[in-house]
């Protein structure tokens, strides 16, 4: 069976695919990988499509459409889902895109999965963008959690970061995930100059509704290529603005796979968290494995190795062959992101169209 590709940009079709070795690999069902990591988190990626612009992911006209053959149907994603849980010992799924909300058949897929994996956790990303029109129905589909994307509450600086003034449909999604018991909401703020000042604002506006914030460093995967170390907001600079307003005290991480390192504020129990993707990167501990909405395996945002699992189950191959084609993709996973390397280059999907 023919299945892995190297360097696949954002859309185009598959090149020369080949398959994982497997060589040195312990002959066990979970995904292990050469440095002994084990991946039981799983992040799906349901579509390229949002309805924002994020300057520090999607392109200003947004990413080139998947053709409706190459996405993946919800049953498929349901069946790969079953796999991942049932064969490969996965613990937790995350929907994530694009925007998982772009989907109509998003409560089809997580009733599907709540079906199929009944007991296993199941989270989305999203940007909350209309989620109060959605939120009682996934909640009724089984979807226990929300992680949104919010950077600022500065309509005019969300706005400028965006490419899109829908804050107030950000906000009263927000607000309706909470009432319909998607909890606890965490919120995501990529750091980026323009939004710094911001910052103590945004803390200041959760700590007020009782949601969990936590902000990223950006990394080098927007797709206009304009990421710079030397200009990037790091988890240093934020504290040092934060510290203006709060009295914050490092906590740690709740669990060494937790990405966030978190902060009490003002003396507990409130904190705000921080994960340093680039300037104190967690890839030792990385427990994630990630499916395109293209059906592809990434082991790593920064891999451009995709193992396709889509055209081996539309080949006809069985629950175990997938399985073992997802477990030789896990196996290759590298080391680290290698941002601070010489010569690093990055990935040629940008976040939005891996999922994050
Ligand atoms: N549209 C959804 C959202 O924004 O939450 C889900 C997809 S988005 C790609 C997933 C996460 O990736 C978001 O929390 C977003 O802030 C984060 N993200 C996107 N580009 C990033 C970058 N260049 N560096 C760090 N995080 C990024
Ligand atoms: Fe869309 Fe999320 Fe990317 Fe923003 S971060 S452009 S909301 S996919």
């Amino acid at each position: 069976m023919t299945v892995v590709s190297m360097g696949i940009p954002a859309v185009r079709p598959l090149a020369s695919p080949h398959v994982e070795s497997v060589e040195g690999r312990p002959d066990v069902p979970e995904l292990v990988d050469s440095f002994g990591r084990v991946a039981r988190d799983l992040r799906v990626s349901i579509t390229e499509k949002c309805s924002l612009r994020c300057t520090y992911c999607m392109p200003e006209g947004g990413l080139p459409a998947i053709p409706a053959d190459r996405l993946l149907s919800a049953e498929e994603i349901v069946r790969l889902v079953g796999i991942a849980v049932d064969r490969l010992g996965v613990r937790e799924v995350r929907f994530t895109g694009g925007e998982p909300l772009m989907r109509a058949d998003l409560e089809t897929i997580v009733s599907g999965c709540t079906q199929r994996v009944p007991g296993i956790p199941l989270a989305m990303t999203s940007n909350a963008v209309g989620l109060e029109h959605r939120a009682d129905a996934l909640a009724r589909a089984g979807l226990g959690r929300v992680n949104v994307s919010l950077d600022s509450v500065n309509r005019e600086h969300f706005a400028r970061l965006t490419r899109r003034d829908r804050l107030p449909s950000v906000l009263a999604g927000i607000r309706a995930a909470a009432q319909s018991g998607l909890a606890p909401i965490k919120i995501n703020a990529v750091l980026m100059a323009e939004t710094l000042d911001g910052a103590a604002d945004l803390l200041e506006w959760c700590l007020g509704e009782g949601v969990a914030l936590r902000f990223i460093e950006e990394m080098p995967l927007d797709a206009d290529h304009a990421w710079r170390r030397d200009a990037m907001v790091s988890a240093g600079r934020l504290l040092e603005v934060l510290g203006r307003r709060f009295d914050l005290r490092e906590v740690g991480r709740a669990d060494p796979s937790a990405p966030a390192e978190e902060w009490a504020v003002n003396g507990g129990p409130a904190t705000v968290g921080i994960i340093g993707s680039v300037t104190r990167s967690f890839c030792s501990d990385c427990d994630r494995t990630r499916l395109t909405a293209e059906g592809t395996v990434r082991s790593c945002l920064f891999s451009d190795r995709e193992t396709d699992l889509r055209a081996a189950m539309r080949a006809g191959a069985g629950d175990e062959e997938l399985a073992g084609l997802w477990r030789g993709a896990m196996w290759n996973k590298w080391a680290g992101h290698g941002i601070d390397a010489a010569g690093f280059t990055p990935p040629e999907r940008s976040m939005g169209a891996i999922g994050g």
